[in-house]
């Protein structure tokens, strides 16, 4: 069959500053990282990178968790991971529900043939740290508790501390969703006790989407090695990936590992290192902060309460008046500046403007506000 589009030319895109719930703007130094040559994912040269790898997202978790690797996969497959390796059929599991990505879980638990228990509070609320002790109160046989701690649809920061600490005091493992907060804001694992987080690479590490960070503490590993019944899921199944990713004895092969994007997280890790994240912490807190009082001056207000407000995702109401897709439309046309719309409940009503990674820079902060100024001036 011969090929009939002999129009379809190698594909350019344009150049686009991405102020959205991510992907955030990808730094030169990943994308060159990224094309550097190809090379076998047993060669030594590749597996000694990989423990680079595993050291450095130790210190972008904050954890001396041994088992911690990038999944290949986006952020949903790194949820996945921790829902088939740790629910078991019939485990009762304590999920809290403020956005999107906590019904996502429920929806893991339940596939996963485990019991879900919601915890429900608003979108644009924080998990309530109240409601979650009642719910183990009424459920003292839950094996786990689930919790987003950054929620990327409303730009709700929940403490994940304080969840960390009544999962423990009841007993139970804790999942911890921190794909939005990772690099962006503290994500303490050891120092919260954290039993399995999740992450990805396309938000606050600003590599491009397709790895999934994860973290695994030893009562994690313990629940996985007790299990009665096999992980359903062959390709994320923990005791297999690891004879790849585990450092220890001969590595032998799983699946192909994305050599030149975990090329790029590499490199995105490094630059987190040379930062130190204790200041990209800082710089997320200084951009929003200006953002903020641009935004305010344009007569915006913010959907979150400002104790619970992510930096690095800033939820505004549309002004009244304005049309959410002709708006999105010219900033997109005009100015090649992408932010996100509102999702599930908040579509229509809400705009998102993401400042991670790299895109939290002043650079970004002073072109959004003026887009933002031309598009909306009367
Ligand atoms: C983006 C996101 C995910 C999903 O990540 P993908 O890479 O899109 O699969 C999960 N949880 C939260 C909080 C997110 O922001």
């Amino acid at each position: 069959m011969p090929f009939t589009a002999p129009a379809i030319k190698p594909f350019q895109p344009p150049r686009r500053t991405l102020m959205g719930p991510g992907p955030s703007d990808v730094p030169p130094r990943i994308l060159e990282a990224m094309a550097r040559p190809t090379i076998g994912h047993l060669d030594p040269a590749f597996t000694d990178m990989m423990e680079e790898l595993k050291q450095l997202l130790r210190y972008a978790f904050q954890t001396e968790n041994k088992l911690t690797f990038p999944v290949s996969g986006p952020g949903s497959v790194g949820m996945e991971t921790c829902f088939v390796n740790l629910v078991e059929p019939g485990d009762k599991v304590i999920v809290c529900i403020n956005g999107v990505f906590g019904g996502r879980m429920v929806e893991n638990v339940k596939r996963a043939g485990g019991i879900a228990v919601t915890v429900e509070d608003a979108w644009g609320e924080p998990v309530s740290v109240a409601k979650v002790m009642d719910a183990f109160k009424a459920n003292p046989d839950a094996k786990l508790l689930a919790f987003v701690h950054a929620e990327t649809s409303t730009g709700a920061q929940s403490d994940a501390k304080a969840l960390a600490e009544l999962a423990r005091q009841h007993g139970a493992l804790t999942i911890m969703d921190c794909v939005t907060s990772l690099g962006g804001t503290p994500v303490l694992v050891d120092e919260w006790g954290i039993d399995a987080a999740y992450s990805g690479s396309q938000k606050c590490l600003s590599c491009t989407p397709g790895l999934s960070p994860v973290t695994f503490g030893a009562r994690a590993i313990a629940k996985v090695q007790a299990r009665k019944t096999p992980v359903q899921s062959w390709f994320m199944d923990l005791n297999l990936v690891l004879g790849y990713w585990s450092g220890e004895g001969k590595r032998t092969y799983h699946h192909t590992a994305p050599i030149n994007p975990l090329y790029g997280l590499h490199e995105a890790l490094v630059i987190l290192a040379e930062e130190g994240i204790e200041n990209a912490w800082t710089r997320h807190r200084a951009m929003h902060e200006q953002l903020k009082a641009g935004l305010e001056k344009l007569g915006m207000r913010f959907v979150v309460a400002e104790g619970a407000r992510l930096p690095q995702l800033n939820s505004v109401y549309i002004p009244e008046g304005v049309d959410d897709a002709a708006a999105r439309g010219r900033l997109l046309k005009e100015f090649d500046l992408e932010i996100g719309a509102g999702l599930g409940a908040l579509a229509g009503k809400i705009w998102r403007i993401g400042l991670m990674g790299y895109s939290a820079k002043q650079q970004n902060v002073d072109y959004c506000l003026k887009a933002l100024t031309a598009v909306l001036k009367p």
